[in-house]
């Protein structure tokens, strides 16, 4: 069952992801070649907690860390490690956090010093083919439209959908009601209500979509060993239209990048 949220839960939904969002610019500074996802890990922990929050993973079934820490052919839920990222990797970094009872999930993949141009290209496309997922949430449509939106805009760059993980509903639990894929067919699935919160998640491939796992129990990869690419973000529906909790800016202004991707999901300007 969805659970929809009232407009004080949404206010407080989005600090609790602009908390994670802001943990996420944090880490776009510290993220050079020979920094390790370990250290990483323990930055971004005390960093939440320095904010009155808790992370929101750790615990969580079973998971050791604050933040997951997926490199080049990972796609998610990589554990932190104490090997240094290298120049011209990709680091996903997904990251929760929970505030005032409420969870925030957020991840962005960053590019480590020079990226080959073909991996740029696959993030680029990622990330935009979340805001392809984001404009189809709306009130009239259903589940499948977000993700049948998703795979289109990403298999015709030649890219693949991973299928087995998905995005999610999100509240005073991680995983609520209804589970978000990034593929399906236009018109099916769950209708959409006023209020609800969902965490739109496309995890991209580069080569196959097939996936296997590591021998850790966590770490899931490309069964071709090529890249993977993930982006991640909090949207509530307000008014019948997407709204973003969480926000990439704080990245954006930790690399010096200036983008207005988000604009078209606020209702008022993001002070930062
Ligand atoms: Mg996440
Ligand atoms: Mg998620």
């Amino acid at each position: 069952m969805i659970i929809p949220k009232t407009q004080e839960e949404i206010e407080l939904m989005r600090q609790s992801a602009l908390l994670v969002s802001k943990t996420l610019g944090m880490l776009a500074t510290e993220l050079k070649p020979g920094v390790t996802t370990l250290e990483l890990d323990r930055k971004a922990e005390e960093f939440i907690r320095d904010h009155g929050a808790v992370p929101g993973f750790k615990g969580l079934y079973g998971c050791p860390s604050t933040i997951l820490t997926s490199v080049n052919e990972q796609i998610v839920h990589g554990l932190p490690t104490d090997k240094p990222i290298e120049e011209g990797d990709i680091v996903s970094i997904d990251c929760g956090t929970v505030m005032n009872g409420f969870y925030g999930d957020h991840a962005y993949t960053f590019e480590v010093g020079e990226v080959d141009a073909e991996v740029k290209r696959l993030l680029q496309v990622t990330k935009e083919s979340l805001y392809v997922g984001i404009r189809e949430f709306r009130i009239g449509n259903r589940v499948e439209d977000v993700g049948s939106a998703i795979q289109r805009y990403c298999e015709a760059e030649g890219y693949t959908v991973v299928r087995e993980l998905v995005g999610h509903g999100l509240g005073r639990k991680m995983h609520e009601s209804p589970e978000m894929p990034n593929y399906g067919k236009p018109g099916r699935g769950k209708k959409f209500i006023e209020g609800q919160v969902v965490a739109i998640e496309p995890m991209i491939n580069l080569g196959t979509r097939n996936i296997k796992q590591l021998n850790d129990g966590w770490t899931i990869v490309t069964r071709d060993g090529k890249p993977s690419a993930h982006f991640e973000h909090d949207v509530a529906m307000v008014n019948g239209k997407p709204e973003l909790l969480s926000t990439f800016q704080y990245i954006y202004q930790a690399l010096g990048i200036t983008s207005n991707e988000e604009d078209e999901f606020r209702a008022k300007p993001l002070v930062l």
